[in-house]
């Protein structure tokens, strides 16, 4: 059975780490070991394995030393019967802690299969997230759940896998970390479409055995090239796509792989952005561009933050690469989204409230504040239009004002699953959002496990039970503690019909 230690967790990280570091995530490290001793997840593994992958996943992405210790310690409060949130403060400081507290909120949220939910769900996740590296640890422990996803019923793994596609590779991709989505992507895609994982695999690979000579002999040539030109080269390697990203551009070009041009793609890392630009002009002194594929993306950077110089070649013998040009920032960027940042590894405050300090470090002053202009609303906002055109923007905007932040809340089912309503929304509101009959017979409410009157106000994170029987029915009374259309209207309807 393969095992991790802290110290692989630790060499995992491009990260250089300072002693103090390197002592938190070994002593969370050993304490996780602990707390989850004799634990097994379904394979029969321990489970302290899982932890441990995941915090490895983290290192890996360039996740700070913080976050790593969290992950270590993320399934602790939930899995672990005696272990309190106070403990893992005393222990490891506030941030940890609301950074465990963080992902243990998350861990309620269930997914439905139903459109209409992908949206809210998303925004329902950075909400409640608030802060991002929350939503670092959530991803890099869903890589790992997939990654050992085949012991679960089939059933299951539908579900993990859609909502990884439909969920959690869009906020990566969000968040810029271009590598953890294509992985997250790669084996959820595995899992919901076997068969077309196989075609589009053994198409690449078929594809990629034609290209590798032409790759080495063009990367030997530009070497050359720029060394002739006194340009400082870093590096010099490779990518190949990614099976479902590739997937989704065969679909584009009716299926046909020839038409596809950046299975693989040589990557150029220089040292200053003038050299991008000399690069490029070298290349294309030499090698003829194809029409309109030059992307100038440093001087327009993509909205997730990647920048790069690409264009797409012809070198002879009717090869066509493509061929990306950036600096060791970009290139971090690139790899690491929002893990990178230079704002990331600052220190911040160390209260439970410091999220907001940190959201304002990245996302500019006045980032926590809810108007539909701040840059946090702006990321929010395009977070959740990432997959969907610009032109859904502008009434998007105005329903994330109205509907999302200032008059919803998000309340959960006793399964976990989310209900979406207004402020102010009763229990009836929320009995009528489930099934009209239950609306219909609901007697009285559990609130987080305590009886309140169905006329209490629901605050958002809520778990909320209906209790009903079959005598009980709406009463007049009903109809000033329902918040929504929805149930007003239903409650008329029986008032009616027993006036
Ligand atoms: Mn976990």
């Amino acid at each position: 059975m393969k095992t991790v230690t802290a110290q692989n967790i630790i060499s995992a990280s491009h990260n250089k780490f300072t002693d103090k570091e390197r002592h938190s995530i070994e002593d969370a490290f050993a304490f996780s070991e602990r707390a989850h001793q004799g634990q097994e997840r379904e394979s029969g593994e321990p489970y302290f394995i899982h932890v441990a992958e995941t915090a490895r996943n983290l290192a890996r992405i360039g996740a700070d030393a913080t976050t790593i210790t969290a992950g270590l310690l993320h399934d602790s409060i939930e899995d672990v019967e005696h272990i309190t949130i106070q403990e893992i403060r005393d222990r490891f400081g506030d941030e940890v802690a609301f950074l465990v507290d963080g992902v243990t909120k998350l861990g309620k949220l269930k997914y439905r299969g139903l459109k209409r939910h992908v949206e809210t769900l998303r925004k329902l996740f950075l909400a409640t997230a608030r802060d991002p590296r929350v939503i670092l640890i959530k991803l890099a422990d869903r890589l790992h759940n997939l990654e050992t996803i085949s012991v679960l019923p089939v059933e299951k793994q539908q579900r993990i896998a859609q909502e990884t596609l439909e969920i959690y590779a869009p906020i990566a991709h969000r968040l810029g970390i271009g590598n953890l989505k294509g992985e997250l992507e790669d084996v959820a895609f595995k899992t919901a479409y076997p068969k077309e994982y196989e075609q589009t695999h053994a198409l690449r690979e078929e594809k990629s055995k034609e290209n590798v000579g032409q790759l080495k002999r063009l990367s030997h040539e530009i070497r050359t090239l720029l060394m002739q030109s006194k340009i400082t080269m870093h590096a010099m390697d490779y990518r190949v796509k990614h099976i479902y990203s590739l997937y989704k551009k065969l679909q584009e070009k009716d299926m046909n792989i020839d038409r596809v041009y950046d299975i693989e793609a040589l990557r150029i890392i220089v040292e200053t952005v003038e050299e991008c630009y000399l690069a490029l002009g070298l290349i294309h002194s030499k090698w003829k561009p194809l029409p309109g594929r030059i992307k100038d993306y440093i001087a327009m950077p993509k909205r997730n933050g990647y920048q790069s110089l690409h264009t797409t070649v012809f070198t002879g013998n009717g090869a066509i690469v493509e061929i990306q040009i950036r600096t060791k920032t970009m290139h971090d960027v690139a790899e690491y989204g929002i893990a990178s940042h230079v704002g990331y590894k600052e220190k911040i405050g160390s209260s439970s409230n410091s999220s907001a300090s940190f959201v304002e470090k990245l996302f500019g002053r006045g980032a926590t504040d809810t108007s539909a202009t701040s840059p946090m609303t702006q990321w929010l906002h395009e977070l959740t239009e990432a997959q969907h055109g610009v032109e859904h923007s502008l009434s998007f905007i105005r329903n994330l004002r109205t509907d999302f932040f200032n008059d919803r809340i998000f309340v959960f089912t006793p399964n976990g699953e989310v209900v979406d309503l207004p402020v102010d929304a009763t229990p009836i509101d929320f009995a009528y959002s489930i099934h009209t009959d239950l609306g219909d017979h609901a007697s009285g409410a559990r609130v987080n496990g305590k009886f309140v009157a169905l006329s209490t106000k629901l605050n958002h994170g809520d778990v909320v039970f209906i209790e009903s029987k079959e005598n009980s029915k709406p009463s007049h009374k009903w109809l000033t503690w329902a918040k929504t259309g929805f149930a007003k209207k239903k409650i008329r309807a029986v008032l009616e019909k027993k006036d």
